[in-house]
């Protein structure tokens, strides 16, 4: 069910709709390096890493990925810990390990070719409607619309929808629409000027109706507004706590379960001894978590847990910390131990 007026869905109106926004996009497109290629690998890696990260720090990770593991195979190889290490800074690490998943099956199920298949690539981990449409769109050329943040917001302005995009009935009536307004042909550069539009001129706060080359198609009356989104669940605050132990050049690390699974962090704990005060505090947002990270000074225990390693500052570079407890590390340590130790902390 598509819920637009007739107008917006009308051939005539997505054929001028679709010059007037390549016209615009052939001058004012951005040159993304994963726009120059059509190997869906290299599609993947970007339109994974590109979920809630900004372009400007995925473009360098980007780079650096490709060089480490530059297919397939590389990367269905790799230990989960040097895929993690790789990822590190990118955060939602879910996303780093699911790749590593969908590499493997690609080896296993596929023999190490892609499917082009949109219901064969909904059937790898971590991989959902938007990314398969992607791919398909961007490595094989198929007609297909795509949605994500960027079109989301374009579609919802051009078509005035007063639905919550983030509703079953707000997504199906976006998909629809972009469906109609699709090329049957390639949709590939369709897609890459439909997101452009929306990360360089129709913006989340401000959008630049004035300079908008499909201002005449758009029937948003206060497009500012738009898209409708539900309510946000209200910001949980959480505190956790880890200590902070050093013992001859070395620091005693975890490794963590749960959202950080298979990264090295501080061992968490319980309650700090009574009267101990933090050496360390910062806060940091997970979902929709505000967390506060409190670190506490531990005498050097003994070890219990066979999860727990004492680890030489030096090596710490090498292994996967996310970044809340690295930047801690590296601050304590500098503070603590003299600098010729440091030499390789990182
Ligand atoms: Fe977005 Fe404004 Fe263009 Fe409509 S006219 S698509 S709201 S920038």
């Amino acid at each position: 069910m598509l819920n637009v007026s007739s107008d917006l869905i009308s051939p005539d109106y997505s054929r001028t709709f679709r010059s007037s926004l390549l016209r615009w996009y052939g001058r004012h497109g951005r040159d993304l390096p994963w726009r120059g290629t059509r190997d869906p690998y290299a599609i993947l890696i970007s339109e994974v890493m590109l979920q809630q990260t900004q372009v400007t720090t995925v473009l360098s990770y980007y780079k650096e990925w490709l060089e480490r593991f530059p297919d397939f195979a590389t990367l269905a190889c790799a230990s989960e810990s040097g895929v993690l290490h790789a990822w590190q800074g990118l955060g939602y690490y879910a996303r780093a390990r699911n790749l590593r998943s969908a590499a493997k099956a690609v080896l296993g199920r596929h023999r190490g070719r892609f499917p082009e298949s949109i219901a064969q690539m909904r059937q790898l981990p971590g991989i959902g409607r938007y990314t398969a449409h992607a791919i398909a769109s961007f490595a094989f050329d198929q007609p297909v619309p795509i949605v994500e943040a960027n079109t989301a917001r374009v579609l919802a302005r051009l078509s005035n929808l007063q639905k919550p995009i983030d509703a079953a009935a707000g997504r199906e009536a976006l998909w629809n629409y972009a469906a109609v307004l699709a090329p049957k042909g390639t949709a590939r550069t369709y897609n890459s000027a439909l997101v452009d539009l929306g990360a360089l001129v129709c913006l989340p706060r401000q959008p630049k109706c004035g300079i908008c080359p499909v201002r005449d198609f758009c029937r948003a009356t206060k497009p500012e507004i738009l898209p409708i989104k539900k309510a946000r669940p209200p910001l949980k605050r959480m505190t956790e706590r880890h200590a902070f132990a050093v013992r001859q050049n070395r620091i005693l690390l975890q490794q963590a379960d749960g959202r950080w699974r298979g990264m090295w962090i501080l061992p968490p704990i319980k309650a700090p001894l009574k009267g101990n005060r933090s050496i360390h505090m910062a806060t940091f947002p997970f979902t929709n978590h505000r967390i506060t990270l409190r670190i506490f000074a531990q005498h050097p225990p003994r070890i219990h847990s066979r999860l727990r390693r004492w680890i030489d500052v030096r090596s710490l570079d090498s292994i996967p910390i996310p970044s809340p407890h690295r930047r801690a590390i590296i601050k304590l340590l500098v503070e603590r131990l003299p600098r010729r130790s440091l030499a390789k902390a990182g």
